[in-house]
């Protein structure tokens, strides 16, 4: 439980302000947005696991189907020890503004085991995972919901999933879930997509901004899926210079630039990026103080605050985590200037992704991963106008912007549904 968070601090509380402020500026019907503000669904969940020592273990667990009136409800699922409904509650109804944002006829959906993934073996792993999907039973379907991987799940326990839902169904349901390895019908370029419409946004927002990105420097925070492919990214499309790196144990700096290939070695050998050598050790404070042109945020949500968004020197964040500027920073920030690349545009390739990988599952035929980046480019580049423009023409920062476009979507779909 995240109980020394103060509580402007919450994710939930976040995307209640930002959803009222945006629904105030659009004038949307209170009964619309009575509905967006709250969960159509939500299921909680107590799951048994043996563990390898004879014993067994109570886990809970929670899905939230926050709004399908676009579609089924999409969205991950998360393995982490901390956490509170309402944190799933505010991560589902961003997965409903995210597909939004990006027109993908899917709403918005999000699961949680608290467990700490990092403690289980292998053989626990996929027995918690087993029995979440067997306690979900019906409750998700590849009409109805289907979850993906987040924070600490992977393509493995995707496939496991998957299997069990198909052992539940008497067939094979790949479609029930994606981000599955690719030879149980994953789709290619899913491995890095949330990190590479992360970095077509920066390269979006660079032109906005008449920003020259080649040589420029950038720092991360997070070196998990998302974070690790970021650096990769940034150097290659970019040509970019990544200068400081962290992850759940410690921050890293390097004025020089990390080389992607050696810090993922040494990542792999020794569980985390600390004492890469040739690297200074500093805080997060110091991480978010750089002088960089991007910082990429790509961990947890509400860690850029009132209290260090006045030090931020960078001109884009670029927001490849879920929810992580509370909105007392987004104004702080975007009265100093900062380039805010939100979280549910510049995130959204991961969900875009996983459609695609849908489409292919439900027609059983795959594409080239050419075909897969020539289409995730094409969406993520119209989903960023759009949000341009819209931010434009109310005069309102990217996230309110984005806010606005997700809502008069959602709004059209429910009215049209005859739900108000
Ligand atoms: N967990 C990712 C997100 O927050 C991906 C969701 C998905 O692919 O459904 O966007």
């Amino acid at each position: 439980m995240k109980q020394n968070l103060l509580p402007e601090q919450l994710s939930y509380n976040s995307a209640q302000k930002q959803l009222e402020e945006a629904a105030a500026i659009i004038k949307l019907d209170p009964a619309a947005y009575e509905l967006l503000r709250r969960p159509l669904r939500e299921l909680h969940i107590t799951i048994p696991v043996k563990m390898d020592n004879g014993s067994t273990k109570i886990f809970e667990g929670f899905r939230v189907q926050h709004n399908d009136a676009r579609g089924p409800n999409k969205g991950g699922i998360r393995f982490h020890p901390e956490e509170t409904i309402d944190t799933v509650r505010a991560l589902a109804s961003w997965m409903t503004w995210k597909t939004a944002v990006m027109d993908i006829p899917l709403g918005g959906g999000k699961g949680w085991v608290i467990c700490n993934p990092k403690t289980m073996s292998t053989a626990e792993l996929e027995r918690l995972s087993r029995a979440y999907i067997r306690q979900l039973g019906s409750f998700i379907g590849p009409e109805k919901d289907i979850p993906a991987p987040d924070v600490y799940t992977t393509p493995q326990i995707m496939g496991w999933m998957a299997d069990e839902y198909s052992v539940l169904q008497g067939k094979n349901a790949f479609g029930v879930i994606t981000g599955k390895p690719l030879a149980l019908g994953g789709s290619a370029g899913r491995g890095d997509a949330t990190a590479r419409g992360g970095i077509y946004c920066v390269r979006e927002a660079a032109g906005t901004l008449g920003l020259n990105l080649s040589g420029a420097r950038a720092a991360i925070q997070g070196y998990g899926n998302v974070g690790s492919y970021t650096h990769k990214l940034a150097v290659e499309l970019l040509g970019m210079k990544v200068i400081a790196v962290s992850d759940s144990k410690g921050f890293i700096y390097n004025p020089d630039g990390f080389l992607y290939e050696s810090l993922m070695a040494y990542k792999k050998k020794t569980g985390s990026v600390t004492g890469f050598p040739g690297s200074a050790s500093i805080s997060d404070k110091e991480l978010l103080e750089l002088d960089v042109t991007v910082i990429f945020p790509a961990a947890l949500d509400s860690v850029i605050t009132a209290a260090n968004a006045p030090d931020i020197r960078a001109k884009i964040i670029a927001e490849l985590a879920n929810g992580p500027t509370t909105p007392e920073a987004d104004t702080i920030l975007y009265n100093k200037g900062v380039y805010i690349i939100p979280d549910l545009l510049c995130n959204a390739g991961g969900v875009t992704v996983s459609y695609f990988e849908m489409v292919q599952n439900s027609y059983g035929y795959y594409w080239e991963e050419e075909q897969v980046l020539q289409r995730l480019e094409k969406k993520m580049k119209t989903a960023f106008l759009a949000v341009q423009q819209t931010s434009q023409t109310y005069n309102v920062h990217n996230r309110l912007a984005a806010y606005i476009v997700a809502i008069k979507r959602v709004a059209e779909a429910m009215k049209l549904r005859g739900w108000y």
